[in-house]
């Protein structure tokens, strides 16, 4: 029915067709988008109510984290327990109630090592809300950059604004070593990128109520805001602290004594300390704010291998997927996968080299097979990783 030409109006707030953008008929019914939007919030606000339901237990975390990611160990074990303990704790709150204490985690490790893999595979797992920031892009409140404050926009904007569910989500902020401060650089009068950072992250990382803008963006006197607590979010910081081993080092070389001084210096030794974040540059009173630190390991090749195959959904698996839609099978020969695997770990980014590596082995396939018909399958055997030859067609007979 064209009802544009009816003077009609909303069945619920009585606003003319005229004083809104949309109306919808039913049944001799009419409703505005504003009555659409103010229903929907106040659904919302019922569901206030909903807790994190926390059904696995941390072993099962763990097992289930297994499947989606290699290597890792310990700190899988870490986040299942410290995410378990965490959401036990929130939902034993009573109303108005707040955390007295809460363990947010500090991961470090090299890059594409699965720290950003793993926060994000353990809130889905739970089903938890989770947002990534970048630490990089954060400035104190006033510089040109992304406010601290427009994280919490993210997180709501991802829980449909249900400010109840934000408050007990995940923030991953990545890159947290780039906001080290620069001790060293005397020319820097104000350091924008970074001990003012870490200065207002401190707030929102140890639990305080924050006023975010419902639109996001700056803040603004006359704009309204949404309050949001932050006491029961958990944050997951993570950076590849470059250079970190060699102030580990430093720091056991000086407390050695005497005969064991010229000593190798053990791997075993390497757990790193809130002295060594420090001299790293983070602030005392951010460190203070992390209580649980995991080191990832560097991957080595037969991790990078297993990557390939091994996970749910893993790569292969996915451009398997893309060659069967086209009714193709793709093969991979087992030495190819291991070419793949020691082509990636030469490039030292971890698991971020291997499907750049893939995409550069099968993009002239996939450009040109399906405009090809009759194939049944496509080989990809070392020689084709090397670029020696090109992939083997096999045709339907
Ligand atoms: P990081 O945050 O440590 O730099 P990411 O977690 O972003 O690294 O990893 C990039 C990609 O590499 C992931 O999306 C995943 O495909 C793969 N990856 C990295 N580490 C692992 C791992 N341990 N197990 C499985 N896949 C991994």
């Amino acid at each position: 029915m064209n009802i544009s030409n009816l003077n009609i109006s909303c069945s619920f707030c009585e606003k003319k067709q005229n004083d809104v953008d949309k109306i919808i008929a039913g049944n001799k019914v009419y409703i505005c988008n504003k009555c659409i939007n103010l229903f929907k919030k106040i659904l919302n606000s019922h569901s206030n109510k909903e807790k994190i339901k926390i059904t696995l237990k941390p072993i099962d975390i763990k097992k289930k984290l297994d499947s989606y990611i290699i290597g890792q160990k310990n700190t899988k074990k870490i986040l299942s327990v410290t995410i378990y303990n965490h959401y036990k704790l929130i939902n034993k709150l009573k109303k108005k109630q707040k955390l007295e204490y809460k363990n947010n985690i500090l991961l470090i490790g090299p890059t594409g090592s699965g720290k950003t893999l793993l926060a994000k595979t353990i809130s889905k797992i739970m089903d938890i809300p989770f947002i990534i920031a970048d630490a990089t892009t954060l400035t104190e409140a006033g510089y040109v950059g992304e406010d601290v404050e427009n994280i919490l926009y993210r997180l709501l904007l991802k829980c449909d604004f249900n400010i109840k569910k934000a408050e007990n989500g995940i923030i991953f902020i990545d890159e947290i070593d780039k906001i080290s401060r620069k001790r060293n650089n005397p020319s820097i009068t104000r350091d924008v990128s970074g001990e003012g950072v870490q200065q207002s992250l401190l707030k929102i990382i140890e639990g305080t109520i924050s006023h975010v803008l419902p639109q996001g963006g700056r803040k603004h006197p006359h704009k309204e805001f949404i309050q949001i607590d932050t006491s029961n979010i958990l944050f997951i910081c993570s950076g590849t602290f470059d250079g970190i081993n060699k102030i580990i080092k430093n720091r056991i070389n000086h407390s050695q004594i005497g005969f064991i001084k010229n000593k190798k210096f053990k791997s075993k030794n390497t757990e790193i300390k809130t002295e060594d974040l420090i001299e790293f540059g983070l602030i005392p009173e951010f460190i203070g704010r992390l209580q649980i630190f995991s080191k990832l390991k560097k991957l080595n090749k037969k991790d990078l291998f297993k990557i390939l195959i091994k996970p749910k959904n893993s790569i292969i698996d996915q451009y398997k997927f893309l060659f069967k839609l086209e009714n193709i099978k793709l093969t991979f020969k087992k030495k190819a996968l291991k070419k793949i695997a020691d082509k990636a770990f030469k490039k030292q980014i971890g698991a971020r080299g291997l499907k750049n590596i893939l995409e550069n082995i099968l993009i002239d396939t996939m450009y040109k097979i399906p405009s090809q018909k009759n194939i049944k399958e496509i080989i990809i055997d070392k020689s084709v990783v090397s670029k020696k030859t090109k992939p083997i067609i096999i045709k339907n007979t």
